[in-house]
């Protein structure tokens, strides 16, 4: 195999995703996939869009940072809702964080992370199998806090620049988390948890718990 040339510091290059269209609109139809969302009327007065975070995205970024000293992250996947999607600067009503892709390999030194294509096509190929885009990106600052850097808003600018773009970035040791949409790194939330989209679905499928009564 042919070696690969050295990546740069920020060596994060964005793959623009066959999945379309990435900001779904957020009607009757759309709240079937967020019973959690009842009352549309609650996001019409939101200044910031809403961040979900299902439990197994939370499970999976706790036990990947777990409370080593090194920096990781990995990749963020779901679905971005707006009431307008058509409109060219329609405002984002709901990001759905569904699941969390590590990255693996990645080589933290306590002050930089790389982030190879490898992750990248796991995380495109998890994302279209789900129907779900990736919406951002994660990774820790292990007690340091958790603030975006001069590199991590270089970073979001150049690769994560979409509308619905999520940087999160946490201090395990700290237990602190903040989330930054967007090119300019607008800081939004906190993430409300909720059970998933899919969990939801499959949920459904199944028929919930009345089979269990039989
Ligand atoms: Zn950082």
């Amino acid at each position: 195999m042919t070696k690969q040339p050295p990546e740069s510091e920020d060596a994060i290059v964005w793959r623009d995703q066959p999945v379309a269209p990435p900001i779904r609109r957020l009607n009757e139809g759309g709240l079937r996939e967020l019973p959690w969302l009842a009352d549309l009327s609650l996001l019409l007065d939101r200044k910031a869009p809403l961040i979900l975070r299902s439990d197994a995205c939370r499970e999976t970024i706790a036990s990947h940072l777990g409370d080593v000293l090194v920096e990781q992250g990995g990749l963020l996947i779901g679905s971005a809702w707006s009431l307008t999607p058509e409109e060219p600067d329609a405002p984002l009503a709901v990001l759905c964080v569904e699941e969390a892709v590590p990255a693996l390999d990645a080589v933290g030194s306590g002050t930089s992370l790389r982030m190879d294509t490898e992750l990248w096509g796991r995380a495109q190929a998890l994302a279209a199998a789900r129907g779900d885009i990736i919406v951002g990106w994660y990774h820790s600052h292990p007690d340091l806090g958790a603030f975006f850097s001069f590199t991590d808003r270089r970073t979001q600018a150049a690769v994560f620049r979409h509308p619905y773009s999520l940087g999160l970035v946490i201090d395990p040791i700290r237990g602190e988390e903040r989330w930054f949409l967007g090119r300019r790194c607008r800081e939004v939330g906190p993430a409300c948890q909720f059970p998933g989209r899919h969990a939801s679905l499959d949920q459904d499928q199944d028929g919930g718990a009345d089979h269990e009564d039989r």
